[in-house]
């Protein structure tokens, strides 16, 4: 059983239920929705669909709602697009005009205020550059700087200047309502630049009455990497969103920089979740490139929670066939996982508490034992969440009467949630437990198994037993 998760994302070529149905039993553990492209109603309809698939299937899907975020776009051009000559002036009007090869507009009217004299703009994905030259009343006069083709609508994006447009949009807080209303376990939100933007994400959250949805901030803004640290520390995960990253910065410099923040995300005990172009030659073809998986197995060595797809499973040929194949690689890569130095750096930086010194006892004498499954009752999921800091090197498996937190853990290394009646008894979760790993996993007579949580359940808040059981 693999331990790092798949997420992937609903698009045109997985919104059918039957795919989405093989994509689940092949191994996609959360569906991510992305607003940039899919509607509220396109998403309700997979919400629908996910959740009587997990009915039928026993599965607990998570569910990420990727908001769109603070967004700046051009308008239209005549016939669609313009063509910008480098070295050429062109005019950026706050006022909508149809746009040509000397001028276009831009939705976002204060942009004038914010910017100043050689404040660089990125068009679309980064190839085009424009720069200020000189600001007029209610227009930017501009020199181009690299050209080429931008198409209506496309992203502007501002580089090395601090723009001052609200976090959150009014399309982002209709999201935000529609996640509450769903039940949706993740939000992730485009274009943070510091701390505050989750703060104040976290606010509406609290003014909605919504206390499950956990927050995923994506690095795709240089501003990010200052407040790195902090943002880290506000958010429930971090998405390393490479695409939009490598528009602000040297594209050379995305591989050091995953590294850094998968580090820095397990010291702090936050998810990680490396994204985009994982495996884009599934698109089209059936055999992924040599780079590809190999830029996916150094993930998975570094200690990553998950891995997501975007382009293969929401346009590519092949949505099924990209999980099992990720599935594949997956197996294969986590032999070279290094466990003990993973858990004893997160040993170094755990706070001296029962939980996690059992849990650091837990997965040391799992690995020890060769036990195929570490066991945790858990209502809320910290006891799980800890173990699965520790990275042991078989598959925890949570039980849990809440769906709420089965859908959560689901994102976490190593974690697979188990829904199961409420109960009080000791000898029942001994008995469901041995039940739960009996019916998962391929297991021999003899074999062990490590259950541990707290005792008298409900009434310790901390784990507090650990107990080991042969099949
Ligand atoms: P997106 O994020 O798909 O939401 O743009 C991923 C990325 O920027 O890499
Ligand atoms: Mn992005």
């Amino acid at each position: 059983m693999k331990k790092t998760k798949v997420m992937a994302t609903i698009g045109p070529s997985s919104k059918d239920e039957i795919i989405l149905e093989e994509m689940i039993l092949n191994g996609m553990n959360i569906a991510r929705l992305n607003m940039k492209y899919s509607s509220i109603e396109f998403c309700a309809d997979i919400v629908d669909k996910i959740r009587n698939i997990d009915k039928k299937l026993k599965t607990n899907t998570a569910i990420l709602l990727d908001l769109k975020g603070p967004d700046i776009k051009v308008g239209k051009f005549t016939g669609g697009k313009a063509y910008l000559r480098d070295n050429d002036k062109i005019r950026i009007h706050m006022d909508p005009i149809i746009g040509d090869s000397t001028k276009f507009s831009v939705s976002y009217s204060n942009l004038i205020n914010d910017v100043k004299t050689n404040t660089v703009f990125k068009l679309d994905n980064g190839l085009i550059e424009i720069k200020v030259l000189e600001k007029s009343e209610n227009s930017l006069l501009c020199e181009v700087i690299k050209g080429g083709f931008v198409e209506d609508n496309k992203s502007l994006r501002v580089i090395d200047t601090t723009i001052n447009m609200p976090f959150i949009t009014s399309e982002d807080k209709s999201a935000i309502i529609f996640a509450g209303r769903e039940n949706i376990d993740y939000i992730a939100l485009s274009f943070v630049s510091s701390a505050e933007d989750i703060l104040s994400v976290n606010d509406l959250l609290i003014e909605y009455g919504n206390d499950h949805a956990s927050i995923i901030s994506k690095i795709e803004k240089e501003k990010a990497l200052e407040d790195l640290d902090e943002i880290i520390r506000v958010s429930d995960g971090i998405m390393i969103s490479r695409k939009d990253l490598g528009v602000e910065i040297p594209i050379e410099r995305i591989p050091s920089i995953q590294r850094s923040i998968i580090n820095k995300c397990h010291l702090q005990s936050k998810v990680s979740i490396v994204a985009t172009e994982m495996l884009s030659t599934l698109e089209n073809e059936v055999k992924p490139s040599g780079s590809e998986i190999s830029d996916i197995a150094n993930a998975i060595v570094d200690g990553v929670d998950a891995i997501m797809l975007t382009g293969e499973t929401t346009i590519g040929k092949y949505p099924v066939g990209t999980i099992s194949m990720m599935n594949k690689i997956i197996k294969t890569s986590e032999l070279d996982i290094n466990y003990i130095e993973l858990s004893t750096k997160a040993m170094r930086t755990e706070n001296q508490d029962i939980t996690g010194s059992i849990a650091y006892s837990v997965v040391g004498c799992a690995t020890r034992l060769k036990c195929i499954a570490i066991v945790t009752p858990t209502m809320s999921g910290y006891t799980a969440k800890k173990i699965s800091r520790f990275r042991p090197n078989c598959p925890i498996v949570a039980l849990t009467p809440n769906i709420e937190t089965a859908r959560s853990l689901n994102l976490y290394y190593g974690i697979y949630p188990v829904l199961i009646e409420d109960t009080k008894s000791f000898d029942m979760i001994l008995k469901l437990s041995k039940n739960s790993v009996i019916k998962k996993f391929n297991y021999q007579e003899g074999d062990k198994i490590i259950i541990t949580g707290g005792y008298p359940f409900k009434e310790v808040k901390h784990t507090n037993f650990m107990k080991i059981e042969e099949l």
